[in-house]
């Protein structure tokens, strides 16, 4: 099924579920006891928001073999993971801002994890029994500032550099799906989540057993091969087979 997050006229946001080309709200807790409602209102009558507000977003970095050696960095034997704040999150069609103090901010596509049920060391055989979907990311990062500082905190961290959407979809197996990203229509990265390092199952025991999971939590689960500039005035698209097309504007920060 698919899940969303959106804004129907003045309405405060809440949560649906998409049937066909329409939405349903959601009465309840989406990771507990909830009730689908009719979706009975037209897709385009709702503007679509981030599909979840995570307590945290944990990032994997170099978790594509290509990826690591475009940056001529070894490939990982544990998984290199930072944070990213919720602060840096903006649904669909919302801008991805470049801020003044970068030279260089690049575009990473991403499959992301959505956790449903809380968890500390969960083994990886349970991994499953805690997601509760999948939705795509783009790992946006000022990679001036990233190869500059002590921590990827700033690199990483900016207002606008996590766009999650357009949906959570939680019926697929993601252990084998096409990650994508465009910039005004060329595509720069492409390659199939079969080729990461760490599963996504490997990667919620590695992280599980630092930090608690919460529902809503996110997973970006590393970029393949590819990253770019991005640059005032691009579209920036990101794709995972299986879910869907996940399209922002940049602009310069005025
Ligand atoms: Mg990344």
């Amino acid at each position: 099924m698919r899940f969303v997050r959106y804004l129907q006229g003045k309405e405060t946001p809440r949560y649906g579920w998409v049937y066909e080309d329409r939405v349903g709200p959601i009465e309840g807790d989406l990771f507990g006891d909830y009730r689908r409602l009719e979706a009975d209102i037209p897709l385009s009558k709702v503007r679509l928001l981030a599909p979840v507000m995570p307590s945290k977003i944990i990032a994997v970095g170099r978790n594509y073999v290509e990826h690591a050696r475009e940056h001529n960095v070894d490939v990982p034997e544990i998984p290199g993971i930072f944070l990213k704040p919720p602060s840096s999150v903006i649904g669909p069609g919302d801008t991805v801002i470049l801020p003044p103090q970068s030279e260089r901010v690049e575009h990473e596509g991403e499959l992301a994890v959505v956790i449903g049920t809380q968890g500390r060391w969960i083994p990886a055989e349970k991994a499953k029994d805690y997601i509760f979907g999948y939705t795509v990311s783009n790992d946006v990062t000022a990679r001036d500032l990233q190869r500059k500082d002590l921590q990827w905190t700033r690199g990483k961290g900016f207002d606008t550099f996590c766009p999650l959407g357009p949906w959570i979809e939680t019926e697929m197996d993601a252990a084998d799906v096409q990650v994508s990203c465009r910039v005004n229509g060329e595509l720069r990265q492409t390659a199939s989540t079969r080729e990461m390092v760490f599963s996504i199952a490997q990667l919620v025991a590695f992280i599980s057993a630092v930090m608690t999971l919460l529902p809503g939590d996110v997973i970006l689960t590393g970029t393949p091969a590819g990253v770019g500039p991005l640059n005032p005035g691009d579209t920036l698209e990101t794709v995972v087979e299986g879910i869907g097309s996940l399209v922002n504007p940049v602009a310069a920060e005025k």
